[in-house]
């Protein structure tokens, strides 16, 4: 009979207040055990130690909590960890632990699979998908909370929506995610340290900027010309560039928050001076800056990372142009677990 019991994460704190009352109990006890699912990411009723065992098992039987379970863990030589993560109705996404001296990051899934075509992204070839539930969004953050207060003793600094899947369409429930993770009654984490990645859904980064999201926004450019990005992102076709500046300009004028672009300069695609002045205009409309990330290869050899002198000139123009630029090396490579390589394959 789970199946016909209620998912207690589902329930507002008001609502779990009034169950209570109906069931002649206090109202703080709903209180109680809002803190215990949100604030302690508590997945069991028994491990609510301020409540009566009565309760407890009275609870069990009116309620479920589905949760994640971390199904297998790899670690790379660089401190980075890989999670599969196991979903209530077994279906399985990967979320990621990245330290750095002064930081650990967790990179975590939106979506199983995804609905775009990304040319060069490893989940793009999941055929499956379906959008993730706000807490099974916020469980990965708790787990790798967990990991890093375990395997780098400090808790975890920062979040990016870069793992599997299109934050913006599921954008209700990551945001609904970010609430809780953000809220004092929470995990208390500031938004700032936030970081949601899209490949540039320019209706919905409109939404956002009306929304008044706090969070940072990072789009996933690789090229600023049409033709070009349309062959590596097919999507470019129905929601082209200049939508997307467009959409990009509004959030700016209604956020005042610079947004950052995820680049990958690949050789024989976007290396050339054409691209970089494509690039760079696309830079000054609206207050940016520019992250060359490195190719994470994964497949026959279609996409090879541009040669280091393609990037120079990327970084002296960019520069040149007053444009913020940064290169990124990628983490966890030895366990699939950089950008673009989550795709299911452990072990
Ligand atoms: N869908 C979102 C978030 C997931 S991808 C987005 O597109 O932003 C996270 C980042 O990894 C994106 O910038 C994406 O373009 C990049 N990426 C995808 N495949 C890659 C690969 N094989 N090598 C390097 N980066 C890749």
């Amino acid at each position: 009979m789970k199946d016909s019991k209620k998912d207690i994460r589902a329930l507002t704190r008001e609502e779990l207040r009034d169950f209570f009352v109906e069931q002649g109990e206090k109202a703080f006890r709903g209180n109680q055990v809002y803190e215990w699912l949100w604030t302690k990411g508590a997945h069991s009723f028994d491990d609510m130690t301020n409540l009566s065992k009565e309760t407890r098992s009275f609870l069990d039987t009116h309620f479920v909590i589905n949760h994640i379970k971390v199904d297998q863990m790899q670690r790379s030589n660089d401190g980075t960890i890989k999670n599969a993560v196991k979903l209530h109705d077994g279906l399985t996404v990967e979320s990621v632990l990245i330290p750095t001296a002064s930081r650990t990051t967790a990179c975590v899934s939106s979506q199983v699979g995804c609905s775009l075509n990304c040319k060069f992204c490893a989940t793009a070839r999941l055929k499956r998908m379906r959008n993730l539930n706000p807490d099974e969004i916020f469980d990965q953050v708790v787990a790798i909370d967990q990991q890093s207060r375990l395997y780098h003793n400090r808790p975890l600094s920062n979040i990016v929506f870069m793992g599997m899947g299109e934050p913006l369409m599921n954008y209700k429930n990551v945001v609904a995610s970010i609430e809780k993770i953000t809220a004092p009654d929470g995990l208390n984490m500031s938004p700032k340290r936030i970081t949601v990645s899209t490949s540039g859904v320019p209706k919905i980064i409109k939404k956002m900027a009306d929304d008044g999201v706090k969070f940072k926004l990072a789009v996933s450019l690789h090229s600023a010309l049409d033709e070009v990005r349309t062959d590596i992102m097919p999507f470019n076709e129905q929601m082209p560039l200049h939508e997307l500046k467009e959409a990009l300009q509004y959030w700016y004028m209604k956020t005042k928050k610079r947004i950052t672009y995820e680049y990958v300069v690949w050789r024989g695609i976007n290396d050339q001076d054409k691209d970089i002045e494509a690039l760079i205009d696309f830079c000054l409309a609206v207050p940016s800056k520019v992250n060359l990330i490195e190719y994470n290869p994964i497949d026959d050899g279609q996409f090879q990372q541009a040669d280091p002198e393609a990037i120079n000139r990327y970084v002296a123009k960019l520069e040149d142009r007053g444009i913020t630029v940064t290169v990124r090396r990628s983490r966890g490579k030895d366990i699939d677990a950089a950008c673009g390589q989550l795709a299911n394959k452990n072990g």
